[in-house]
């Protein structure tokens, strides 16, 4: 567990499908985690990480952004249209674009302000009808939309359902990336990013391997 460890891990899952080294980018998802853990990761020198509550994400991470020059945010959770503006302001990437209100609400936003962060359009590979994201058979032609609204879609994300083989939903991610030529795949987390990377993952997403398990019960 730690930052050294995963890194190792990641690069050696590299290798070991014939990729280039440094080539995935490590995302240490640092939501819920106590200050001192996310400060400890910051100062071995990381400077990517994911969030999954815009207001946990704006009250943390402007004064370190100010404090750790280099600083990227990426957006992992489920995206309120009403906070999507502020969302916008703090990110440098959207993983979870997974409906067309909200692509609707993003590109009126990129146009008012004349940037947007890179947008994954999230798919539910599953089907599962409590997750988010845009269901298989929809994904090309909500992807040809977003591309239409001139939306900076760069790539497809995915959570595999739990307690299932992550590997034929990180395959079909991959073939549905690859027929909409979009680069990027976000895609395996704590338990199964090495058979992402296998799989062609562009952006793994690691939490608790990384800063340990989180508590989610209120602090005193
Ligand atoms: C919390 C979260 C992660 C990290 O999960 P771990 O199992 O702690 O690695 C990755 N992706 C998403 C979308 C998450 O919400």
């Amino acid at each position: 567990m730690g930052l050294a460890e995963i890194t190792g891990r990641v690069r050696a899952a590299e290798a070991a499908a014939g990729r280039k080294p440094g080539e995935v980018r490590l995302i240490a998802v640092s939501k819920v985690q106590p200050a001192d853990r996310v400060e400890a990761v910051l100062a071995e020198g990381h400077r990517l990480f994911g969030e999954n509550y815009v207001q946990e994400a704006a009250a943390k991470w402007p004064a370190w952004k100010a404090r750790y020059p280099g600083v990227e945010l990426h957006m992992i959770g489920p995206l309120q249209t009403n906070k999507a503006k502020v969302a916008v302001g703090l990110f440098d990437a959207i993983h979870t674009l997974d409906r067309p209100s909200l692509a609707e609400r993003l590109a009126r936003l990129a146009e008012a302000q004349g940037a947007c962060p890179d947008l994954f359009v999230q798919v539910n590979t599953g089907a599962e009808p409590q997750k988010a994201g845009i269901l298989p058979d929809e994904a090309d032609a909500f992807i040809a939309s977003c591309r239409d609204m001139g939306l900076p879609v760069v790539g497809l994300m995915c959570i595999p359902p739990e307690g299932e083989d992550s590997a034929p939903h990180f395959a079909a991610l991959r073939a549905m990336a690859a027929r909409n030529g979009l680069k990027g795949l976000s895609m395996g987390m704590s338990s199964d990013f090495e058979a992402a990377i296998a799989h062609g993952a562009s952006h793994v997403r690691v939490g608790s391997a990384i800063f340990g398990a989180r508590d989610y019960a209120p602090r005193a």
